[in-house]
């Protein structure tokens, strides 16, 4: 059996590769290769894909979480509430912005904030709350928005790893204040390169990173700044692609659902296997399928170190017999160097510790076959 990647991007080029390398033509030969129709395009599309009255398309998901911070005027002295079982990019912008991220253990089934601690960490200082749907799992979204509610606070949803996820009726990203996507092409809906957009229903935030994405220039004339943009736009070949690629999201979406449903099936009567749960209410799109090895947490955790001996072996062994697997995360942001600062303390968020040694995410793509799947598993109870 040939080796099982965590992704596979070629299958996809198969299948649509040929209507994606025409519209890249007609982009190449239309000479206009930055902004343009075919943004405009995708931003219409897309909006009205998540069900916003606007999307603004920037150069990547890390930039959409930026300028919806610039937006909201959050910066020095102020403080905003996330997870610390997430990509760095999610706070790496908070610290960019100048403002200060603080960390709320999460909830070991879902992976996402644990709702009930969220409350205990606002301060008159916290302007604002990030949940990120890991994993593609949304998180329960009517009671965070209730919390910021009672607390006036602004919610800006990371939905980089859950395009086209559900909470209820709605998608991700058009239920906070402000959603951020990411393109990058590992992600549900992904470019051939970075990209990124925002959603809202809030025109004037709208404007304001329309305006900020593209140097802080005035709509009417943009060689007049009232303030300091950056410049993160999307491509147009990029915006190309991605058009065509939205047509098949709910399709893939819905395969990569079904590829979560038979290894639920497959693995749910391993003891020390957790298997990933949505909340009641909640719809996945499963970037990833990530179970949690539980006999892995005997490892007293260091500050600063990697390890999981357990799960390192586990995951060497897949390897061996032809399986790749992936450890997101293998530490959690409140104790990675750069926030020491912050002093944190081990012990301090001690789900994210254990679920950060535990976690182990095994192949997951839309194309992936039940064979694959049955090798990935046998190959999984060989390990353990
Ligand atoms: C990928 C990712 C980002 C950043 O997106 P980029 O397009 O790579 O900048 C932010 N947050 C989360 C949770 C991500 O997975």
């Amino acid at each position: 059996m040939n080796q099982i990647p965590p992704l596979d991007l070629t299958r996809q080029f198969k299948e649509i590769g040929e209507e994606m390398t025409e519209a890249v033509s007609k982009i190449l030969a239309s000479g206009a290769y930055i902004g343009g129709p075919a943004v405009q395009n995708f931003e219409q599309q897309f909006a009205s894909y998540i069900g916003s009255s606007a999307c603004i398309a920037c150069n990547s998901g890390t930039d959409a979480l930026f300028l919806a911070l610039r937006a909201l005027r959050i910066g020095a002295g102020d403080e905003v509430i996330t997870t610390p079982f997430t990509f760095i990019a999610t706070t790496e912008v908070v610290s960019a912005v100048g403002a200060t991220p603080v960390f709320v253990d999460i909830d070991p089934q879902t992976f996402n904030l644990d709702l009930s601690q969220v409350e205990a960490a606002i301060t008159p200082r916290t302007k604002a709350i990030i949940p990120v749907h890991l994993f593609g799992q949304p998180i329960e979204m009517t009671r965070l928005m209730a919390i910021a509610e009672a607390h006036q606070l602004v919610v800006i949803e990371d939905c980089a790893q859950s395009t086209g996820a559900c909470w209820r009726e709605k998608r991700v990203g058009n239920i906070g204040h402000i959603g951020c996507f990411s393109f990058y092409p590992t992600k549900n809906l992904g470019a051939c390169g970075d990209g990124g957009a925002v959603t809202t229903n809030d025109a004037t935030i709208a404007a304001l990173i329309r305006s900020l994405r593209e140097h802080g220039g005035s709509p009417t004339n943009r060689y007049y700044h009232e303030e300091i943009g950056v410049n993160s736009r999307l491509d147009a070949v990029q915006a190309a692609i991605l058009t065509i690629k939205l047509r098949y999201l709910d399709t893939w979406n819905a395969q990569r659902g079904m590829v979560a449903d038979r290894y639920d099936q497959m693995l749910k009567h391993i003891p020390t296997i957790a298997l990933p749960q949505a909340p009641v209410g909640g719809q996945s799109v499963w970037n990833q399928y990530t179970i949690r090895l539980t006999e892995a947490t005997t490892h007293v955790y260091q500050p600063g170190q990697l390890e999981s001996p357990y799960r390192d072996r586990v995951r060497s062994q897949l390897q061996a017999q032809g399986v790749s697997s992936m450890v997101y995360y293998p530490l959690p942001l409140h104790l990675q160097p750069v926030y020491q600062h912050l002093g944190y303390q081990l012990g301090q968020l001690p789900v994210s510790e254990r679920v950060s040694q535990e976690v182990l995410s095994l192949p997951m793509f839309p194309e992936l076959t039940p064979e694959q799947q049955e090798h990935v598993v046998s190959a999984l109870k060989d390990s353990l």
